[in-house]
């Protein structure tokens, strides 16, 4: 049989089948509704304002090359311009083969790029160094809690040095839906409820940072991959197999299987939900001893540098498993949903 007239143009043949909406539209039609919803992310959420110098958190990965792509596209409607930043973690075999691809996405795009490494910021430590410091408590999943925070502050960094206002991330619905639901396995009734937004407005001195992806499946992301022909990094990070995010991902591909508005159900549950008073913490204060927001006398980043610069890098993931975030969203308020007036993506 053949394939069925894509429904946004009429003219050419459809290329797929929107994954929520079974929508059939062509390659072309696609790209531009994906770009268009992105746009009403950005402009209904007012994340990102005119004149805005933006960060894009590259890690050559498909997300972020995706979000980087649309980014680009908007750009001149947005009235903003790009900077790409991509983190060097020092994880041997590789990352390098991850810049590698963000360097050449930079130079085809035609976009300033700047890498920032854990070794230069944290004063000799990268992810080897960490996994290796950690080995026998738990290596992998240890990893992932200690770059989480390393990464979120080495981007910060990265963005002040290229004089940015404003961090995007590439995150899509997934990431996050995984994300409320290890809150949810964890019972962290606080993360669960500063979890939704699309964005922190960047309080303490923090840069704003947001999500413009959050509300595309990603399957959409990889078909627009696809479809616009990127280039971009696919191989899994060697510390990654046994990080808690996999079990999440394994809970909610089974969960969608069985109801496929699952990953933005969930999402959008993490917004509405509320704290009774009683429940919520108390408002951060400033480290002490980089001024970064911190929820005790040390920043997240700070605690950890300290338990691995004592050589008990036991210490600072034990402080984890009370204060730490292990591959979560920041703990940060969160800005408002954008109002529901225009519908939300529907896929
Ligand atoms: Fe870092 Fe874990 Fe991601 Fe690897 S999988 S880059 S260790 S957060
Ligand atoms: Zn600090």
């Amino acid at each position: 049989m053949p394939a069925p007239q894509c429904a946004s143009c009429n003219k050419a043949r459809a290329a797929l089948r929107r994954p929520r909406s079974g929508q059939a539209l062509c390659g072309a039609c696609f790209c531009a509704t994906f770009e268009a919803e992105v746009l009403h992310t950005v402009v209904a959420g007012r994340l990102l304002p005119p004149g805005a110098v933006v960060a894009v958190g590259a890690s050559g990965g498909k997300d972020s090359t995706v979000l980087a792509h649309v980014l680009r596209e908007l750009a001149p409607r947005l009235d903003i311009s790009l900077h790409l930043v991509a983190v060097d973690e020092g994880i041997g075999g590789y990352r390098d083969a991850a810049l590698a691809a963000v360097r050449r996405q930079a130079a085809r795009w035609e976009l300033p790029l700047t890498v920032v490494a854990y070794a230069d910021l944290f004063g000799g430590w990268t992810m080897d160094a960490v996994a290796r410091s950690t080995a026998g408590s738990g290596r992998s999943r240890s990893c992932c809690t200690f770059c989480g925070v390393l990464r979120r502050r080495a981007l910060e960094e990265g963005a002040r040095l290229v004089g940015a206002t404003h961090v995007v991330t590439g995150h899509n619905a997934d990431d996050m839906a995984e994300t409320v639901l290890m809150n949810f396995l964890r019972g962290d009734a606080g993360r669960l409820a500063r979890g939704g937004g699309l964005g922190s407005p960047g309080e303490g001195g923090a840069l704003p940072r947001c999500r413009p992806l959050q509300l595309a499946s990603q399957k959409e992301v990889v078909l627009y991959a696809h479809f616009r022909r990127l280039d971009y990094f696919s191989e899994e990070c060697v510390y990654a197999p046994e990080a808690f995010r996999g079990h999440a991902r394994d809970l909610l591909k089974m969960l969608e299987a069985a109801r496929p508005s699952a990953v933005l159900d969930l999402v959008h549950s993490a917004e509405r939900l509320a704290l009774a008073p009683a429940a919520r913490p108390p408002p951060p204060g400033a480290c002490s001893r980089c001024g970064a927001l911190a929820s005790r006398a040390l920043c997240q980043a700070c605690a950890l540098l300290d338990g691995l610069n004592r050589g008990r890098p036991r210490l600072a993931i034990g402080k984890g498993r009370r204060g730490l975030d292990e591959e979560g969203p920041p703990r940060e308020p969160q800005l408002s949903r954008p109002p529901t007036s225009q519908p939300v993506p529907d896929f």
